[in-house]
């Protein structure tokens, strides 16, 4: 066997979890591989948060934090045992990338650079002296009698004792997460759940929502539910969103992405924003009557920036009969001026689907966790494989928690390899 083709460790996938697996490995005296298809490591990594990296979720107390990865949170629990979010944080500070916590116990480096991270893991890995080749796409995985051995390239074939798969999940497929891995899981006997766009924004079918493209409405209530007269199924949400020039986007709609896309099966989602949820209708009312009261000879629309939050003037009458906008204020009746209050508690929109795997921060699928060792991360199939980050078929939502997976599962795969 030649000392350039095989090694103690081979890495597949050079984001996140790949990379820190690949240190650790390292760092724990594994002759180590790295192999990525892309030119650059942490394609992926280096976009995150909005370019700023939301590195991790800050909560301290390791169970409440394991919360927020639903069914998978048992599965977790020992990984997190020996790397948990101080862990990470340590880690990233000790390297010299120190992190700062922002709203909702998000943490980011505080330079708010992602590529910033991208270079302290690769600081990482040359340290610990783990060979890098990039531009070398994995073609297949071979495997025999419940051992992995070898993997084919476009630069020809690697072995090694032990394998680790971090090829990602399927989402922004242009950064290299292409779903490769599911794939060659299948093909090798693995249960794998189909990969879905999870954490993604929403479409919605109604004009004057594109028309918004930009408008932020920093705190209303949105109801969710198959028809509007109907509880089955309903959930709301309070907070800040987004409108997009295809629909609703901001951390609570894509949060609220997996819900809506369970409604979905039954047809369109039938919407309705609160834009004053702190405010009941017939204070709103006064509100408006009050306005009306002090511009009697103003028209409806030269007032909707004291009536309406601010953008949200042309879409409130968009809803009204077309006459409205230019109707003197003293020449409304009581019942015209009361529908403004009321279209303001309640507009109507319809979500028709969500957005693809372009947009999702995160696909859920991958590999089914009953079959992976809850300590390693190691195939209980091919115990010389093993998973770290997108491949576990683990949901959670936003807020740095899927990253703080890459961190905890290629730290373990990394101590056990
Ligand atoms: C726009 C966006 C913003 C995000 N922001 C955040 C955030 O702020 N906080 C957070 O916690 N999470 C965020 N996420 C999610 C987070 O980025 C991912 O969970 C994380 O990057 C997954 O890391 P990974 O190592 O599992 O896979 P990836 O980062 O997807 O890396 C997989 C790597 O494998 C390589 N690869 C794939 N197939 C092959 C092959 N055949 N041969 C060789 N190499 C291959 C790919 O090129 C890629 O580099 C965001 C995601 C997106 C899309």
């Amino acid at each position: 066997m030649s000392s350039s083709t095989h090694f103690d460790v081979i890495v597949i996938g050079g984001g996140a979890s790949g990379m820190m697996a690949a240190g650790r490995a390292a760092a724990r005296g594994r002759r180590v591989l790295l192999l990525e298809k892309n030119k650059e490591l942490g394609k992926k990594l280096s976009v995150t948060g909005g370019g700023r990296c939301n590195i991790l979720n800050a909560e301290p107390d390791t169970k409440q934090l394991l919360s927020h990865y639903g069914a998978a949170s048992k599965f977790l629990h020992s990984a997190f045992a020996e790397h948990g979010m101080q862990d990470s944080w340590d880690f990233f500070h000790e390297r010299g990338l120190p992190l700062t916590v922002q709203a909702r116990k998000r943490a980011f480096p505080v330079s708010e650079h992602a590529p910033d991270v991208t270079r302290c893991l690769e600081q990482y890995l040359k340290v610990n002296q783990v060979q890098l080749r990039t531009g070398v796409k994995v073609r297949a995985i071979n495997g025999a009698d419940s051992t992995i051995t070898g993997v084919e390239t476009n630069k020809g074939v690697f072995t090694a004792e032990r394998y680790i798969l971090a090829t990602g999940g399927a989402s922004h497929p242009e950064t290299g997460s292409t779903g490769d891995g599911f794939t060659w899981l299948q093909e090798l006997g693995h249960t794998v759940a189909e990969p879905n766009p999870n954490i993604v924004p929403l479409q919605v079918a109604e004009p004057w929502v594109h028309r918004l493209s930009g408008t932020t409405l920093s705190f209303m209530k949105i109801t969710f539910g198959t028809n509007r007269d109907k509880q089955s199924g309903r959930f709301h949400k309070v907070g800040k969103l987004l409108f997009t020039h295809f629909g609703l986007s901001g951390p609570l709609i894509l949060n609220s992405a997996a819900g809506v896309k369970a409604l979905l099966q039954s047809g369109p989602v039938l919407t309705s924003i609160d834009l004053y949820p702190d405010t009941d209708l017939g204070t709103l009312r006064r509100r408006v009557l009050a306005v009306f009261q002090a511009n009697p000879n103003k028209q409806l629309k030269s007032v909707m920036k004291e009536v309406a939050p601010a953008g949200m003037g042309e879409a409130v009458l968009a809803q009204l009969p077309p006459a409205a906008a230019t109707t003197q204020l003293n020449a409304f009746t009581r019942e015209e001026r009361d529908q403004i209050a009321d279209v303001m508690k309640a507009m109507p929109l319809t979500i028709t689907g969500t957005m693809g795997m372009d947009w999702a921060v995160v696909s859920d699928g991958g590999v089914a966790l009953e079959e992976v060792d809850t300590r390693t991360m190691a195939s209980k199939l091919y115990p010389n494989l093993y998973f770290t980050g997108d491949i576990l078929h683990i949901s959670r939502p936003s807020g740095g928690y899927s990253l703080q997976l890459c961190w905890t599962t290629g730290w373990v795969a990394g101590s056990h390899v």
